[in-house]
């Protein structure tokens, strides 16, 4: 086949939804040209990675081979696609380029970040073709829970490669055109090499509903609201506030936008046309002034989200949204894996203020943007692909994806892992080699490796708290002041009374006891033998061993 090889090389988003990050080559080994798709992050549960609010991806091997990277393209704006590049950007300085809702979110976000640097992005057209290197990359619009969300059809010298990127099959999007299945069939004619396809919804049978469904149904709950309504819905969702804000005008009630990630999509969305014809909406200051059956307030933090609008609300610490018994609140949203009792606390919030809390639990308010089992098939059918890569899904979800493609009769279906370099061309697909790949947290200003000991060292700390004891030794071994000892995060007293300070202390007194002479002037010996006592004597009151810390001073 001409054109040396042509690899994939997943750095994120296989095994995990969230932070993804692929990497297409053409040539062989070290003469290798890259196309990458995608730069996003994870966001950390609270509970598991403690401090840590994103995860990215690790791009150690994509920084050793930005030289041949020809660039780096956008699917679309959501978080997991695009989140990491504030970050991570700098370290590659390679050209970007995505569609105009998508660039202008980006830049927003950007902006929004204090001390974010610039970061050059090239607008691509809708449905534009786009020529990097060997690589041509057509948009092939399809429909999502975000304007222009983007199939790339990459055709390169060995063979095309179809990226679906996230994508679902609605014929009513509400904003945007429908998936254009008549330019997959057309590349389905032409010959498609490999499908890297989203896994999410892999579980799922049949189609999922469409945006206009919940539209409808969003319409007569906001209809038939005796006092105020709040909608939160996850806030790119642009199709989901256009479907708000026509239900709203139906029943005479103004739009109040609260919170700034709302804030900022409404804007990006009415300077990129997707609010066209769309009422103007209210900043969040003019809600007390309106009468409770003619306001609808459109909030962040469908997710639970502590600093975002309606946890804020729930609290009654909002400064200018408050609800009340007779109200209702709408969770236009699902509730992401991880963020569960996030949202429970939310709603329990709200409901203790004898406000209506209505979910996708019980009404069709909110549809996902990922393709079902049906939508799946009809992919394939329409892409009759040699080679397929489940991706954008956890084990569970590739497996699935893996076998339903099967069943259709792809003749190589290909489940690969973060790091896995595939060779898609020529001769069968195979997993051909290892790249550097892993994950890295975002912890305050910094970005630590996961691999590093940090944040390990603070969940143990949450789990088990810290015995801290300083000795003052004379040269001879003998103690020459009583030991200072300090507890952080244990319970102050055993089941009978006895305080842990008082254990600790006698525990350390009778570790330097039973320690040798000679043995008591090396610190490292007394450290040792100092903080297994301690450790022991607090695990047999309590069942749980500290982190123990010793100080040593010889004098
Ligand atoms: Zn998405
Ligand atoms: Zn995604």
């Amino acid at each position: 086949m001409a054109g040396g090889e042509l690899v994939f090389a997943p750095l994120g988003g296989i095994g995990e939804i969230g932070m993804n990050l692929s990497m297409y080559g053409v040539g062989d080994g070290r003469q290798r040209q890259w196309l990458v798709v995608d730069c996003g992050v994870s966001f950390a549960s609270e509970d598991h990675l403690p401090g840590v609010d994103l995860i990215l991806p690790d791009i150690r091997y994509l920084v050793a081979e930005r030289r041949n990277v020809v660039g780096l393209v956008l699917t679309h704006g959501h978080e997991d696609h695009m989140g990491a590049l504030v970050d991570l950007w700098p370290q590659l300085r390679v050209p970007l380029f995505a569609t105009p809702f998508t660039a202008a979110l980006f830049e927003a976000r950007r902006l929004s970040e204090p001390g974010a640097p610039p970061i050059p992005i090239k607008t691509v057209g809708l449905g534009e073709r786009l020529t990097l290197g060997p690589f041509v990359i057509d948009f092939i619009n399809v429909a999502h829970s975000i304007p222009e969300s983007n199939a790339l059809a990459i055709r390169t010298p060995a063979g095309v490669v179809l990226h679906t990127g996230d994508w679902k099959i609605d014929p009513t999007p509400l904003v945007g055109a429908p998936t254009d299945a008549e330019k997959l069939e057309a590349l389905g004619n032409e010959g498609v090499l490999a499908l890297v396809g989203d896994s999410t919804n892999a579980v799922r049978d049949g189609r999922s509903p469409s945006e206009a469904d919940v539209a409808r149904t969003l319409a007569e709950l906001i209809r038939t609201a005796p006092q105020r309504v709040a909608v939160t819905t996850f806030a790119s969702h642009v199709g989901r506030i256009r479907a708000v804000a026509d239900a709203a005008r139906a029943a005479e009630r103004e739009v109040v936008v609260v919170g700034r990630a709302m804030e900022r999509v409404v804007q990006v969305a009415r300077e990129t046309g997707y609010l066209d014809g769309v009422q103007e909406f209210r900043t969040a200051d003019t809600y007390g002034y309106l009468p409770p059956d003619k306001v609808l307030a459109l909030c962040t933090g469908s997710q639970g989200e502590p600093r975002a609008a309606l946890a804020r609300v729930a609290q009654d610490a909002h400064p200018h949204v408050t609800l009340a018994k007779g109200d209702r609140v709408i969770f236009s949203s699902r509730t992401i894996p991880g963020n569960e009792r996030a949202v429970l606390r939310v709603v329990n919030g709200l409901v203790a203020q004898g406000v209506e809390v209505i979910t996708d639990r019980t009404h069709l308010v909110h549809v996902s943007g990922h393709p079902r089992r049906a939508e799946l098939l009809d992919m394939i059918g329409w892409v009759r692909p040699r080679i397929l890569i489940p991706a954008h899904g956890e084990a569970l979800h590739l497996a699935e994806h893996a076998e339903l493609a099967r069943g259709a009769g792809v003749p190589h279906v290909v489940l690969c892992r973060n790091g896995d370099l595939v060779r898609l061309a020529p001769g069968d697909p195979q997993i051909i080699d290892e790249v550097p790949s892993g994950r890295l947290y975002k912890d305050g200003a910094l970005l630590v490796n996961a691999e590093d000991r940090t944040v390990a060292s603070r969940r143990r700390l949450g789990f088990s708290g810290v015995v801290s004891a300083a000795l003052a030794l004379s040269e001879k071994g003998a103690l020459l002041a009583d030991p200072q000892i300090e507890l952080i995060g244990i319970p102050e007293f055993d089941a009978a009374g006895t305080a842990m300070a008082e254990i600790v202390h006698a525990a350390v007194l009778e570790a330097l006891e039973a320690l040798p002479k000679p043995r008591r002037r090396d610190p490292e010996s007394v450290t040792e033998a100092v903080r297994g006592s301690v450790r022991a004597a607090v695990a047999a009151r309590w069942n749980k061993k500290p982190v123990c810390h010793v100080h040593v001073l010889l004098v």
